[in-house]
């Protein structure tokens, strides 16, 4: 499977098209942001969904649906 189109900052939220992916993991990039360039604080835009998801999960006690 080919690498992501472009990953996600932790710590600012943002897009970043600046990084390298092997085999399936974020090996380097840089957020042209807020200058992060932790590997382990980018997420692909699937992983970001999926964290997005699980987290409405876990707040949505009290929505009346
Ligand atoms: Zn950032």
């Amino acid at each position: 499977m080919p690498g992501p189109d472009y990953l996600i900052c932790l710590e600012c939220e943002t897009p970043t098209y600046i990084f390298e992916w092997v085999e399936g993991r974020v090996v380097e990039a840089v957020c042209a942001v807020c200058g992060n360039e932790d590997p382990a604080a980018f997420l692909s835009e699937d992983e970001y969904e999926e964290m997005a998801v699980r987290d409405e999960g876990s707040e949505g006690s009290d929505d009346d649906e």
